[in-house]
């Protein structure tokens, strides 16, 4: 009886020694990624893999390599690796939808990261993309009330694409209306790609014999495609254009004087945001008792979601210091060449 009983302990110390041994390995977090081709989601990614880590989980990632169909078999490799949670940066975000319902069949959290996966299980972590697009028309209102503007609009499978022109038509629509200015040409960038923007901007140049007076384009890689159309053209410098992300080149662009504006949205801190968020949803907690979460259901399709936005922060010449205050960005950097 009472070898009995010693062995019983035994095996209750050995159970306890192993489930500390489990939580001690941590969750799993898979992260799949769209495409590395901006500079920004390297940064992200950095940030998000310190933070899972420092919670003694584990980082395993995929890279779509702008393949919507790669992403597919990405997602479902993630998930036989053992994902307790997964943060998807989508190429497409109907192409996606598939993937996401497969696996939350299988009760494993999804974050849609940075662009919106319309589903009502999946958890929504971005930056106020309408407030981008605001912000990015009017630094060029502000230098070009009026004229002929054209608009340089990011992928047409990505939904912030449509939120930053909304937000873009938002503040110009008053002047557009007056007829102070005109829109003479949008185009969508396939895949985001600079050189599909720098052709984008060519045509536009082309079918209104280069009077174009300012340009919106929508991210800071499509922006530096639009500003070397415009130097082709000897018009670099006196065609204001917008961009996002603080890319080292687009800030070195303000500095000398051929980007107006770059929408600096801190990329450390989306890509911790979504680490802690994935943290607490492998354990657990349910979406809507994540810190912070709030509801929203301004998608395409109106779906109900669990959401948090980060603020944005537009940086023209005027305000260059932030970002090389907070340590984004050396000023030998921004100001090389100026
Ligand atoms: C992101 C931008 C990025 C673009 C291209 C968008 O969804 O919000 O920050 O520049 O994708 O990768």
């Amino acid at each position: 009886m009472k070898r009995f009983a010693t062995a019983m302990l035994a095996g209750v110390a050995l159970s306890l020694t192993l489930s500390a041994a489990a939580h001690a390995e941590g969750k799993i977090i898979g992260v799949s990624w769209s495409n590395f081709q901006e500079e920004r989601w390297k940064t992200d990614e950095a940030a998000m893999k310190a933070a899972i880590e420092g919670a003694g989980n584990t980082y395993i990632s995929a890279d779509a390599q702008s393949s919507a169909a790669k992403q597919l078999t990405d997602v479902e490799a993630l998930i036989s690796q053992g994902a307790n949670a997964l943060i998807i940066l989508a190429q497409d975000a109907s192409a996606i939808g598939p993937a996401v319902e497969n696996a939350v069949a299988e009760g494993i959290p999804v974050v849609g990261y940075d662009r919106l996966i319309e589903n009502a299980d999946a958890f929504y972590l971005t930056f106020d993309n309408k407030e981008v697009g605001r912000m990015q028309a009017r630094a060029v209102f502000e230098v070009k009330p009026e004229g002929n503007y054209a608009f340089i609009k990011g992928s047409s499978a990505d939904p912030n694409a449509d939120f930053l022109f909304s937000g873009q038509m938002e503040v110009l629509k008053e002047a557009i209306d007056s007829g102070a200015i005109k829109n003479v040409g949008e185009a969508y960038t396939d895949g985001w790609l600079p050189a599909n923007a720098q052709r984008n901007m060519e045509q536009i140049l082309t079918q209104n014999n280069n009077e174009v007076d300012a340009v919106v384009a929508s991210n800071d890689g499509t922006a530096g495609g639009v500003v070397a159309a415009l130097e082709a053209q000897g018009l670099a410098g006196s065609v204001p254009v917008s961009g996002q992300d603080g890319d080292h080149a687009a800030l070195n662009r303000v500095a000398l004087g051929t980007q107006t504006v770059s929408v600096w949205k801190d990329a450390r801190e989306l890509g911790k945001a979504a680490a802690e968020i994935a943290n607490q949803l492998s354990d657990g907690t349910a979406m809507d008792a994540v810190e912070g979460a709030m509801k929203w259901s301004d998608g395409p399709n109106g779906v109900e979601m669990n959401a948090i936005f980060l603020s944005p922060n537009p940086i023209t010449r005027d305000n260059l210091n932030e970002v090389i205050d907070a340590g984004w960005v050396s000023k030998d950097v921004v100001c090389q060449g100026v």
